[in-house]
């Protein structure tokens, strides 16, 4: 599908600021904290924590190399679509005889994608992430126009290939699948944890 390529246009967010993806304290969580007795918001603010610690990591392996403070939405829509080689949610294209059926008969050659309520749920926890650490509002990219078309797209393409309809009121939202971590090469050992903090 090349339809999305047209999106790829950088948004405004020239704006330099001081954001340091390195020192936002996330490495430290995102290896082995898997307490399964916390409370909902603190799972989500877990995986806020890994997905902007991931994103940093992408950041980091991005040719050349990226800082935070010159990402647009167009490169958030690149990461976006690398995620996708992880996905777990067949999506059909259009001449595959199971295109539009929700619950398919039998396998099919057609791409798994990451499903369009895990890009917009983790995009909603990028978005918060990168204003608590620094970021301006204004200069958001994870909140950048082209974001929002490249997802508003995903979901259509998604609910038609799908058969499945996300028009409906937001409350009874599927569980959205957690992101895994990509095979990021090794990263060097995390910093001790700090005495206090939990
Ligand atoms: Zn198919």
């Amino acid at each position: 599908m090349d339809s999305i390529r047209e999106t790829h246009y950088s948004s405004n967010c020239g704006n330099p600021s001081l954001i340091d993806v390195g020192n936002n304290g996330a490495a430290s969580l995102a290896s082995s904290s898997s307490s399964s007795s916390s409370t909902t918001s603190s799972r989500y603010e877990n995986q806020k924590r890994r997905d902007w610690n991931t994103f940093g990591q992408y950041l980091k392996n991005h040719k050349p190399p990226l800082s935070l403070s010159r990402c647009s939405g167009a490169h958030v829509l690149e990461f976006l679509r690398y995620l996708d080689q992880f996905g777990k949610t067949k999506v059909h294209a259009q001449i595959c005889p199971f295109y539009g059926l929700p619950n398919p008969p039998a396998p099919c050659p057609c791409p798994l994608r990451q499903a369009w309520g895990s890009l917009d749920a983790l995009i909603g926890r990028l978005r918060a992430a990168f204003e608590e650490n620094g970021g301006k509002p204004e200069a958001n990219p994870f909140g950048a126009r082209a974001v929002r078309l490249y997802l508003r797209e995903v979901r259509d393409m998604q609910s038609k290939a799908r058969g499945i309809s996300y028009e409906k009121k937001k409350r009874k939202r599927p569980p959205a699948q957690q992101i895994p971590t990509p095979p990021f090469p090794p990263l060097p050992p995390p910093p001790p944890p700090q005495p206090g903090a939990s």
